[in-house]
């Protein structure tokens, strides 16, 4: 009931630390918070809802079953999907310009593209709105001691602040501050892959107030080697991603070859991105790195527990690394319920169930990437196993 609800709120004192304020730690506070925890959010950058340009790592992305079963559970999957862009199937582009959807499944069935920081934003909000978790923006987590559980901060201003909580869950993203204690101790596995391919993201206007292309869709340029995505925001753009390796990135040094580099691979797309934003937003920023990482536990006795990137970067071939984090907070929530919060109990059972779901993720999406690669001379199968995933 009610009553005995927050009667458990109030006897509970435990304070739980969620370090990271990304789309996984956001989500995360809200699932701590709903247990009555005392939560303490700690985030490195700015609160990004008052921030004027929010740096992050791809500007939408592709949210699926998963990950929306894990906002249902906080109350929030209604909200984000409101905002979102259905997309009903694969559009794939030809070198002709020729253009045939695939469906992602039955008729009815969709994953939507959502912008990534007004996601985070919503998290944020939902998660702020929780009278027992505070927010801590400009925290940047320096370093942390395993054995008495004492985290330092340093503050945009050079300051230094430190904190202790009963449980530490790092979500602070692939380049984990909170993973460094973990990779000091006996019997950690932990393996780190870059890729040869970066990506870069471009913007297609929307032409006379509509759409450039079809909206529901996630539009595929697959060229072996070399692949171009496109997703729907609400503003009627689209953010095309070109992947390709860095040194075909690096080949190009002219806005003159960056025409013909499209020309050549992708000129169905020439007229609707422009000529002229083609040139410039292809040197805006340079190519993106792509990172796998996977490690083994998950947890530190019953102090600490990584989830999202922070546990397992994957390459994004498989449109499931949030998904995958949004997942992870879901089934951590189960587990809480199995074991009466019991941490010491939690956190090994959550490593124990967790490891080889979000291993066989990262190696579904490698295993994509390299599958794309290997076959460069069959155009069809590449094909197939390129638009199978995202
Ligand atoms: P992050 O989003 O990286 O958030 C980490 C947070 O921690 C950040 O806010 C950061 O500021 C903070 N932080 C870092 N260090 C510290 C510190 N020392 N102290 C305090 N705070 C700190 N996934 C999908 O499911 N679908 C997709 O379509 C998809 N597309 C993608 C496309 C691209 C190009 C890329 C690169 C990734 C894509 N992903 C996709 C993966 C997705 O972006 C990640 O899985 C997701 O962002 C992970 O969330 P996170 O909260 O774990 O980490």
């Amino acid at each position: 009931s009610t009553m005995e609800r927050s009667a458990s709120r109030q006897a509970k004192k435990k304070v739980v630390a969620v370090v990271g304020g990304g789309l996984v730690g956001a989500l995360n506070a809200c699932f701590f918070a709903n247990r009555g925890f005392d939560v303490e959010l700690y985030e490195s950058r700015e609160d990004i809802r008052r921030a004027k340009v929010v740096k992050g790592r791809s500007i939408n992305l592709a949210l699926s079953h998963r990950g929306r079963q894990a906002l249902k559970h906080v109350g929030l999957e209604e909200k984000i999907v409101s905002q979102g862009i259905q997309m009903q199937a694969r559009m794939i582009h030809s070198l002709n310009g020729k253009q045939s959807p695939i469906p992602y499944g039955k008729k009815g069935q969709y994953i939507l593209s959502v912008d990534r920081a007004n996601l985070n934003k919503e998290l944020l909000t939902a998660a702020e709105s929780y009278p027992n978790t505070k927010m801590n923006f400009d925290h940047k987590l320096q370093d942390w001691n395993a054995e008495t559980g004492l985290m330092t901060f340093v503050r945009s201003d050079g300051s230094k602040e430190q904190a202790k909580a009963d449980l530490i869950v790092g979500c602070d993203g692939a380049f984990s501050a909170i993973r460094k204690q973990f990779l000091r101790r006996s019997r950690f596995d932990y393996s780190q892959t870059y890729i040869p391919h970066g990506y870069m993201e471009l913007t297609m206007p929307p032409i006379n107030g509509e759409f450039a292309m079809k909206p529901n869709y996630l539009h595929i340029w697959p060229r072996n080697t070399f692949m171009m995505i496109a997703l729907p925001n609400l503003d009627k753009t689209f953010t095309c991603t070109l992947f390709m390796p860095f040194e075909e990135f690096e080949k190009i040094t002219t806005g003159d070859e960056v025409i013909e580099f499209f020309q050549k691979y992708f000129p169905d797309t020439i007229p609707l991105i422009g000529v002229n934003t083609l040139q410039r937003d292809y040197f805006r920023l340079p190519a993106q790195a792509m990172v796998s990482v996977k490690c083994n536990p998950y947890h530190i006795g019953d102090v600490c527990v990584l989830m999202g990137d922070a546990a397992h970067a994957v390459v994004p071939f498989y449109g499931q690394g949030m998904n995958a984090g949004f997942e992870d907070c879901i089934v951590f929530d189960e587990i809480m319920d199995q074991f009466n919060e019991d941490f010491s109990a939690v956190l090994p059972e959550y490593t124990r169930v967790r490891v080889p779901d979000d291993h066989a993720i990262a190696d579904l999406a490698m295993y994509n990437y390299i599958e794309m690669r290997a076959h460069v001379n069959s155009k069809w199968f590449i094909f197939r196993k390129r638009v199978d995933n995202i």
